[in-house]
């Protein structure tokens, strides 16, 4: 067997040079017995990572932490943040680390991150570990979010660390190796405030500038600029979870980005039926997280971020406090201009078309007849085509939507158009547990074949029909179980 040439790979240090208040610097607990699970090799070549020497024992060494190339200092990243609506003012990376920045290929610096590599001074009651089924369900969802062209941190790679991690059973343990445009969240700037000390505050915000939104540098008021850009950031992010039915789950200002990338894939999941309460996390009684009120939750978590940086905002605090509010008022507008353009594409309509009455009344009746949402709009690119059948199945009552469908068709819908932006392989919750319970006992074949679907969306292959149904009746309700 020939050896990989061992490349070189230069991990920078800037998070870590320019703000040392919030990185504690450490190491990654050993893995025992380490095996690479899966590895994105399209994501290796952005990075200019030789996959080859990624599956080696050195590339294994890198994507657990435990043997990082010369130079490196990996830190453990303090943040705070509102967790269900309650300030803890400390949390941090309590079972990961912030590696370095790697240079991609558009020359651009990315986060490399583990997720389970070993407690750190952040770690509280924690083991500082993951469990392999955790981490490759964030691998395959970052994964399909990627794919559907939604912003998100991305998985690089999903080491088996050889440990057995207690959790309500034992489990194998695993790493996650995470690449994202920054891990800084509202919960960073949320920690700086916190600590009173006015220069962390403004050197995290410079940090942000200079990293996410350059052009902000150079306005009148620097620092309302990079709070406008995130809400813009947001507004769009959170318009495509929707549009799409994604559920994030745990919406914590901890776990959400500067950048406007997706963070952070726990009890996540994809909307079958079309409900706005759909609520997957086992943790989230109240429903606070449910599929519907993500944009309020957004934008609850932007007003967090405003308070945060409010002493930068004006030296005034009521005038600070005016520039917050105005800025955060453009949330709604913002969210409801991308949402509506988006919702435009999925029905197939020309820019411009007036939406919402027809939206409106179908959204209503797909909640009323418990419709699954991925299958009906890729079901109305073929109604586009006068093809009604496919929809009318969906419903119990198959007229319950014939005079609807004639009114939208009346506006001559687009269906080429529909059915590149209506996908139609999703990361079902059905066939995530499948495919992390066959992994977690040892078979990655569910999971290699899930990949292949969700990595390519939009076009309709034949074999992978089970890929593009609904749960079967017995799967019940769905509830995934974050912390693990
Ligand atoms: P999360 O809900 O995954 O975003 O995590 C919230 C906080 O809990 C963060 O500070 C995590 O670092 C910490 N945390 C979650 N799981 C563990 C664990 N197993 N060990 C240590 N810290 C953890
Ligand atoms: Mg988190």
């Amino acid at each position: 067997m020939s050896i990989a040439a061992q490349p070189t790979v230069t991990l920078d240090h800037r998070f870590a040079r320019d703000l040392p208040e919030m990185a504690v610097p450490w190491a990654a607990e050993e893995a025992p017995d380490p095996r690479l699970l899966v590895l994105d090799e399209p994501l290796a070549a952005e990075l200019g990572l030789d996959p080859e020497w990624l599956r080696s024992p050195a590339g294994v060494g890198l994507l657990t932490g435990t043997a990082v190339p010369d130079g490196a200092a990996p830190v453990a990243q303090a943040y705070a943040g509102h967790q269900f609506g309650g300030f803890v003012p400390r949390l941090g990376d309590g079972r990961a680390l912030l590696l370095g920045e790697l240079t991609a290929a558009d020359g651009r610096p990315r986060d490399l991150h583990l997720k389970g590599s070993g407690r750190t001074p952040f770690a509280r009651g924690g083991d500082g570990l993951a469990a392999v089924g955790p981490m490759l369900r964030e691998y395959v969802v970052s994964r399909a979010m990627h794919a559907l062209g939604i912003p998100t941190t991305r998985s690089l790679a999903v080491v088996a660390t050889g440990r057995t991690v207690r959790r309500e059973t034992p489990l194998p343990g695993a790493v996650l190796a995470r690449v994202a445009a920054s891990h800084l969240r509202v919960g960073s700037f949320q920690y700086a405030r916190a600590t009173g000390d006015a220069d962390l505050l403004r050197r995290l915000a410079d940090h942000a500038i200079a990293r996410h939104h350059p052009v902000a540098a150079g306005a009148g008021r620097p620092y309302l600029a990079l709070f406008d850009a995130v809400v813009t950031a947001q507004a769009a992010l959170v318009a495509r979870w929707m549009l799409v039915g994604f559920v994030h789950g745990v919406m914590n200002t901890d776990n959400m980005t500067i950048s406007g990338e997706t963070i952070d894939y726990g009890p996540c999941a994809f909307l079958e039926a079309y409900d706005p309460a759909t609520v997957y996390s086992s943790i989230d009684h109240a429903g606070r997280y449910a599929y519907g009120n993500q944009p309020a939750v957004a934008e609850w978590n932007l007003a967090r971020l405003a308070e945060a940086l409010l002493p930068l905002l004006h030296a005034d605090e009521e005038e600070a406090v005016a520039h917050a509010v105005a800025a955060l008022g453009r949330f709604r507008p913002q969210y409801d201009a991308a949402w509506s353009a988006g919702m435009r594409a999925k029905l197939g309509l020309a820019d411009g078309a007036e939406v919402p009455a027809l939206t409106g009344e179908l959204l209503e009746s797909l909640r009323a007849h418990h419709v699954d949402h991925t299958s009906f709009f890729r079901a109305l690119g073929a109604a586009a085509r006068g093809a009604s059948e496919p929809v009318r199945r969906l419903f119990a009552d198959p007229a319950a939507l014939d005079d609807w469908v004639a009114r939208w068709r009346a506006l001559g819908p687009d269906a080429d158009a529909m059915d590149r932006v209506n996908p139609v392989y999703l990361p079902r919750n059905h066939l995530v547990e499948e495919a992390l319970g066959a992994a977690t006992d040892g078979d990655l074949g569910p999971l290699e074949r899930l990949l292949d679907a969700v990595t390519a969306p939009i076009d309709e292959r034949p074999g992978l029909e089970r890929y593009a149904a609904a749960a079967p009746p017995d799967f019940g309700a769905y509830r995934t179980f974050c912390g693990t």
